[in-house]
């Protein structure tokens, strides 16, 4: 078959597999829409999880099933499914503990183009099918539900690991499509003022659309000063990273209420120490927490937030910039993930049988 992989850091291009073969508890897949990732830029071209030869790349998929194994009970051929990016071991220890995202150690239920091959390519193999494949609700676009297997669960997070609440003010840095989702997230959870910290032209007018109250651009100026020019000096209940480097967590700090609490999804780079401004930090008595995290998977979380997009609380298609028909189009979506121009915030793959 053929599939688009990751060669060598730095280095992508088409190669051919043999199909990847089913499990007891697998499903084999064939892709019905696929999206790149900023993750799959950081894989490729910034050799954030070290170097890989002939990796399938790819986590972002709704697809239709092909074939199951004989164990699994609730999908079968034919079925579209929601494919979520991380696809834990639910039996773990770790999944047991409440972190299903660190089945068998730290990030080890980000499967798909890290430790297995990814889903761009004619067919993928998904793990424990009936725990990790969620069911495409009738009338739901899959273009739509594609933004589901990382986008909206990735961003959602945020305000999940900062319990955004009724009435919470909001700050969130980066809005790319993420921190878009983070926006909508927070919003979602009753969040008052939502500050949103960016610059492109189109993801601002887009998190206006998600609920962003006040735009932030990082680029006219201090973040921490604008925030605490707005907020009477007071700063915010809770800050949502989606965005930036390791100097966003001492603006984070910067900006955050005693008790507050920091939901960071962004993915650090480089450097070795994230640094804590001591003073800011109540000199280690300010009761203001950092949480951080890799995105959820499986098939629960993915079947209820497909319900958000059944029932319209959420709408997905503002993401959408550009639309690419056939496999090959894989290439050219992913670089514009990589070389980011100004209008896109993310691209779909569609594949027409
Ligand atoms: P984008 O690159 O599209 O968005 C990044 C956003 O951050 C943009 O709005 C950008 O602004 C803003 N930004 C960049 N630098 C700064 C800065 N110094 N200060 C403030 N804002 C800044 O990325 P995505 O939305 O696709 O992804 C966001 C992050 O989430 C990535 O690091 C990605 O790897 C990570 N991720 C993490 C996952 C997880 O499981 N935790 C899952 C998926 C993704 P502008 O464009 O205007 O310059
Ligand atoms: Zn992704």
């Amino acid at each position: 078959m053929k599939c688009f992989a990751m060669l060598s850091i730095g280095k992508v291009g088409w190669i051919e597999k043999d199909k990847p073969s089913c499990g007891p508890l697998d499903a084999i897949l064939r892709p019905l829409v696929l999206a790149p990732c900023t993750s799959d830029v950081h894989t490729v071209w910034e050799g954030a999880i070290g170097d890989r030869h002939n990796l399938v790349l790819g986590h972002e998929s709704v697809g239709e099933v092909v074939e199951v194994g004989s164990l699994v009970k609730d999908f079968k051929p034919g079925d579209k499914v929601i494919v979520p990016a991380i696809t834990p071991d639910w039996g773990s220890l770790e999944a047991q503990n409440g972190y299903a995202q660190h089945s068998g150690g730290m990030l080890g239920g980000w499967k798909f183009s890290n430790i297995k091959d990814g889903v761009f390519a004619e067919f993928y193999n998904v793990n424990e099918a009936d725990a990790n494949l969620a069911h495409l609700p009738e009338g739901v676009d899959p273009s739509d539900a594609v933004m589901l297997s990382d986008m909206v669960v990735t961003g959602l997070h945020a305000s999940e690991l900062a319990d955004v609440g009724f009435g919470d003010t909001v700050c969130v840095i980066g809005i790319g499509p993420v921190g878009l989702m983070t926006v909508a997230g927070a919003n979602l959870s009753g969040a008052s003022h939502i500050y949103a910290v960016g610059s492109r032209p189109n993801c601002i007018e887009a998190a206006k659309f998600y609920g962003a109250t006040d735009i932030v651009n990082y680029k006219e100026g201090d973040i921490v000063k604008q925030i605490l020019d707005k907020t009477n000096g007071i700063g915010v209940d809770k800050v949502l990273i989606a965005g930036g480097d390791n100097d966003t967590f001492t603006q984070a700090i910067k900006i955050l209420k005693p008790g507050g609490i920091i939901g960071n999804v962004n993915y650090l780079g480089d450097g070795d120490y994230i640094n804590i401004p001591r003073i800011e930090w109540g000199v280690g008595m300010g009761h203001k927490s950092i949480k951080a995290g890799l995105t959820p998977g499986g098939r629960l979380k993915m079947a209820k937030l497909a319900s958000l997009l059944e029932t319209k609380k959420l709408d997905t298609s503002k993401l959408i910039t550009h639309r690419f028909e056939g496999l090959e189009g894989i290439e050219p979506a992913l670089m514009l993930m990589k070389d980011k121009p100004i209008d896109v915030i993310k691209p779909v793959v569609v594949i027409k049988y």
